[in-house]
């Protein structure tokens, strides 16, 4: 299944609407949809980015994934707010890039071998790794 999964490109499809900005973006269930706007921003770095969350939600049964991804960003966001202070969007931003998920995604995405040699649950040994 693994070497099936990572052969396979994402579906995508164009929104007009969703993403909401600032996001490019997002990845419901292994279907990309990209706002419109950024069609020519959905290049290979971020294909292999959306790439790698589809197989960390085969990975977690996707619902595991959503749980994870959001309770991870809940946290970080309040742990970041008492840290840094109650700017909304600037913690929200970063939170959400401090989630395991994207940090793996984005430690990758600009490595053409990467999804050849991912081992699973890569995510899990990123722990202390600083973007
Ligand atoms: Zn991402």
């Amino acid at each position: 299944m693994k070497q099936r999964e990572t052969n396979r490109e994402n579906k995508f499809i164009v929104s007009k609407y969703l993403p909401l900005r600032p996001f490019i973006a997002i990845n419901i269930l292994g279907l990309i949809v990209v706002r419109k706007e950024n069609l020519h921003l959905y290049r290979n770095e971020l294909k292999r980015h959306e790439k790698i969350h589809t197989i960390q939600m085969v990975e977690t049964l996707f619902i595991g994934f959503y749980i994870w991804y959001f309770s991870e960003w809940i946290v970080r966001l309040i742990c970041s707010a008492f840290k840094h202070g109650f700017s909304v969007f600037k913690q929200g931003t970063k939170a959400y890039s401090s989630i395991l998920f994207e940090r793996e995604a984005y430690s990758h995405q600009n490595d053409p071998n990467y999804l050849s040699s991912r081992k699973p649950f890569e995510y899990r040994w990123l722990r202390n790794t600083k973007l």
